[in-house]
């Protein structure tokens, strides 16, 4: 049965990969984008997470065009790395801006349809950071961390309505993200990796996708590591 999906961020990397997913599938795809141009073949709107009142604004966009909104995807988020003695408030509440309290936002405005419909589906898209932590980034982990509690949350207040809250965890994937790292960094990271290699977006895509399939539908307030064995199931 076709869907309408929003993927948040979904203009490049991950978010692109889960997108396209879903529209192969034949579901109806939104994808939001803060900046440039909706990717081709796909419906675009403008968002800007940090903003209630642009989320809301892409919301009923969607819901216009596409119907409401049946499986959100939280994926929209940034990195502002440093250490801790380094870091300053503006830059932690910055990222958790974006990261968690942009995904709340989310999350907030597809659930009055959803219960209305008395079904959806909500994948927040956290990283194997959030469970394992990272030198330099207590901002980054915090938010990512904080998904967790999200979707538990969430879990616990609408799971008897047929939405289910999850959490896809994923480890090093190939995007603009990590291309940013030194290479002495990604080496590093690579050996710590017993996969020995960072994934390609479509390896967290599919998983995104069945998530929200029937097939998982009794799966809600788990996360899903997708980290090459990093984390260790976490
Ligand atoms: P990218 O940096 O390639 O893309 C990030 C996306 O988020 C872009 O579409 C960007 O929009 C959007 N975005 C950022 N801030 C906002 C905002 N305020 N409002 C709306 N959209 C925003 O990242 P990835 O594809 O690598 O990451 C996607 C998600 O996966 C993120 O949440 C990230 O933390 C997570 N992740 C990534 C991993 C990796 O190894 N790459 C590993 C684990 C988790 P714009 O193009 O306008 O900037």
């Amino acid at each position: 049965m076709a869907r309408t999906v929003l993927v948040t961020g979904g203009n490049r990397g991950i978010g692109l990969a889960i997108a396209q997913a879903f529209a192969k599938q034949g579901d109806r795809v939104a994808v939001t984008h803060r900046s440039g141009e909706a990717p081709a073949g796909l419906f675009g709107v403008k968002c800007d997470v940090t903003d209630y009142a642009s989320v809301d604004a892409a919301f009923s966009t969607v819901e216009a065009e596409l119907g409401p909104v049946e499986v959100l995807v939280a994926n929209a988020g940034i990195t502002d790395d440093t250490l801790l003695m380094r870091m300053s408030e503006e830059q932690f509440t910055g990222v958790l801006d974006t990261n968690l309290t942009g995904a709340f936002r989310c999350a907030k405005r597809a659930s009055a349809k959803m219960l209305r419909a008395k079904w959806g589906r909500m994948i927040f898209i956290s990283s194997v950071v959030g469970l394992y932590g990272s030198a330099g980034q207590v901002n980054y982990a915090a938010s990512k961390a904080g998904l967790v509690g999200v979707a538990r949350s969430i879990t616990r207040e609408l799971g008897s309505r047929n939405i289910t809250a999850n959490v896809v965890a994923p480890g090093f994937i190939a995007t603009d993200m990590t291309a940013a790292l030194p290479e002495e960094r990604r080496a590093e990271y690579r050996k710590a990796i017993p996969a020995g290699r960072f994934a390609e977006p479509d390896e967290v895509a599919g998983v995104v996708a069945w998530l929200a399939s029937d097939a998982a539908g009794y799966i809600s307030g788990a996360v899903i590591p997708v980290d090459g064995g990093l984390g260790m199931g976490h």
